[in-house]
């Protein structure tokens, strides 16, 4: 495996810092708990699709676009990334935004991710929800390409076995961090959603033969849904990097536990985990995903999922700019 051999463009801050979270592993009462700041991206305040984008956009350049298309809900850190990275590449990006939240507020509509969005540049369409997201790209492609358009279809999360291979690095990197700092890692746990990340964390564990356990915590799908999904993904992600077979079914684990109502709304287990962090350890995390990972992580500490552990890695992988279309749905108490 040598991604290497892979066009990569550069995007990202890295490698991204690995920090203990001392007071959050204290309240806890063990084990040492270390997030893996991939919040510090860096492109566009940051997030776990810029990795990702690091390959997409380099296969975009090979393929001669001049204008990027993507999708994701209105408050989108996908979106937000992709139209940054189309910026720094030169070439313009369309974003459909399905509308997966029912009566949104004015923050979600107009701030947070979406006033980025905005700032950036991005032409903005809206489709109802439910809408087939894929068909609805194709629809801005043919249209950009009567125009005389060169457009670009990344898929919602950037999550395709190009994109992956953003998160196959992230394992590798997160590995000589820990062979380097002499950290021994038990667990490594993270938000899973569009199951890219998932799938190119589990195969560069499973392929460099790290023997970590991985755990997503789910924040949309059903457990057996998301787990399939991830496991197609990183079946088709071991073999595009010439390490087929590494990846079993039962590698494949993720807790969708810590949803609530569904995508997109937030939790009071979120909000406590949002708030602990940040008064713990002044460190921002998201209400759609790494909010709901935290709160799933912590929750699992206490069941003693993690009984024997000494060292776990939380993966931050960003959305802060969430917090600013959820600021009237969050409670801080004070
Ligand atoms: C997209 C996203 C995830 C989930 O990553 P996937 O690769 O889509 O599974 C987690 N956290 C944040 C903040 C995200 O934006």
């Amino acid at each position: 495996m040598l991604l290497s051999r892979f066009p990569r463009v550069s995007l990202a801050h890295l490698p991204t810092p690995l920090e203990l979270m001392p007071r959050l592993s204290e309240h806890l009462g063990g084990p040492n708990i270390y997030v893996k700041r991939d919040d510090c991206t860096g492109l566009g305040t940051g997030g776990n699709k810029t990795r990702k984008l690091e390959f997409l956009m380099a296969d975009a350049v090979a393929n001669n676009a001049d204008v990027i298309i993507t999708q994701g809900a209105v408050q989108s850190n996908h979106a937000r990334q992709t139209v940054a990275a189309a910026c720094k590449m030169g070439m313009e990006c369309e974003l459909v935004f399905e509308k997966r939240v029912e009566d949104p507020s004015d923050p979600y509509i107009n701030s947070g991710n979406v006033l980025l969005d905005r700032i950036f540049g991005a032409h903005i369409r809206d489709v109802e929800k439910g809408t087939d997201m894929d068909a609805a790209m194709e629809d801005v492609a043919e249209e950009l390409r009567s125009a005389g358009k060169t457009p670009y279809i990344i898929p919602g999360g950037g999550s395709n076995r190009i994109g992956a291979l953003g998160y196959v690095d992230c394992a590798l990197e997160l590995m000589s961090q820990a062979n380097s700092e002499g950290i021994v890692i038990d667990h490594v746990v993270h938000a899973t959603g569009s199951a890219g990340t998932q799938a190119g964390l589990i195969v560069g564990l499973k392929a460099t033969n790290a023997n970590i356990p991985l755990l997503g915590i789910g924040v949309n799908a059903p457990k057996d849904v998301q787990e399939e999904k991830v496991y197609k993904l990183a079946v088709e992600t071991a073999e595009y990097v010439g390490a087929a077979g590494v990846v079993q079914r039962e590698d494949i684990v993720a807790n969708c536990d810590y949803v609530g109502e569904g995508y997109g709304i937030p939790t009071k287990a979120m909000n406590d985990a949002v708030m602990l962090l940040a008064r713990l350890e002044g460190l921002l995390f998201d209400p759609v995903y790494s909010g709901k990972g935290l709160a799933g992580m912590i929750d699992l500490i206490g069941k003693g999922y993690f009984a024997g552990a000494r060292d776990i890695v939380f993966i931050h992988t960003g959305g802060v700019a969430g917090l600013f279309g959820y600021s009237d749905q969050l409670h801080t108490g004070s």
